[in-house]
């Protein structure tokens, strides 16, 4: 793996947005290290058609973190790009949500960030060039209706994603984030047929997004040098900001 030109860590990589990610980076010769945290099985095959490497983790747990750079950096060498896109939903009344549960899209919407970049900084620091890259939601940017920690987790993360950049830039490291609208994914798994419907209809272009759309912004913010403390959308028109 040593003899690739860049290496890439991205986290939840078994979903739809970070399974689209790795094969996009695969597909441009990057060496992927593909993290998971439950259905490992839905990572092998891609990892066995590009060669990427499959490595397990719960983000939200620092002594899983600092073993999983430990045997990525064991495999990588370096990590040039880390893509902090894990995360989970929780859909309902917020006055019906539990402390736990709360706690829950926490730890793993934006500990997770926190704990994966801090163990990424050092060496990138080190060598003075990386790229951080996290995945926020439009609904970072403008909360929605019955999603109020995810809306407060991902805002969390673009202001995390902003203060980071201006910190890092100096040290030759970018950092941005990109903000999704609706994609078909197993996340949205739990919209009705009708749901996605009107999701399209209320956007305007017309439809929900790909998980390959949304790795196509990822392959752009890694690649573009000039770029960062940016929240790019990727939703169709859905939002515009
Ligand atoms: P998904 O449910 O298919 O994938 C989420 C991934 O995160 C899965 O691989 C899951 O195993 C992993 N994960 C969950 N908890 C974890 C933990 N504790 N440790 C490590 N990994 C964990 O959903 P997706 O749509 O591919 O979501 C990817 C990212 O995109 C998420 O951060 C999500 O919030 C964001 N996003 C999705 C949409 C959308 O419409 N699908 C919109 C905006 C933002």
């Amino acid at each position: 793996m040593g003899g690739r030109a860049k290496n890439v860590l991205i986290t939840g990589a078994s979903g739809g947005i970070g399974r689209a990610m790795a094969a996009a980076f695969a597909e441009k010769s990057y060496g992927v290290a593909m993290v998971c945290h439950s259905h490992p099985e839905r990572a092998r095959d891609l990892a066995e058609k590009t060669g990427a490497a499959v490595f397990s983790c719960d983000v939200s747990r620092e002594e899983e973190v600092e073993r999983l750079f430990a045997a990525a950096e064991e495999a990588f060498g370096f990590i040039d790009v880390l893509v902090n896109n894990a995360g989970i939903s929780w859909r309902g009344l917020f006055t019906d949500m539990s402390l736990a549960e709360w706690e829950r899209v926490f730890a793993v919407n934006t500990r997770g960030v926190f704990l994966c970049t801090r163990r990424a900084l050092p060496p990138m620091i080190r060598r003075k060039r990386g790229c951080i890259i996290n995945v926020s939601s439009m609904w970072g940017q403008q909360g929605a209706s019955c999603e109020a920690a995810y809306s407060a987790s991902k805002a969390a993360v673009i202001g995390l994603t902003q203060a980071l950049a201006q910190e890092e830039g100096p040290s030759g490291i970018r950092v941005n984030c990109i903000c999704p609208g609706v994609i078909d994914t197993p996340m949205n798994g739990i919209l009705s047929p009708a749901d996605i419907t009107a999701l399209a209809q209320d956007t305007p272009l017309g439809r929900i997004g790909t998980p390959e759309e949304v790795a196509h912004a990822a392959l752009f913010l890694a690649e573009n040098e000039f770029v960062t403390g940016q929240a790019l959308g990727i939703n169709g028109g859905f939002l515009l900001r």
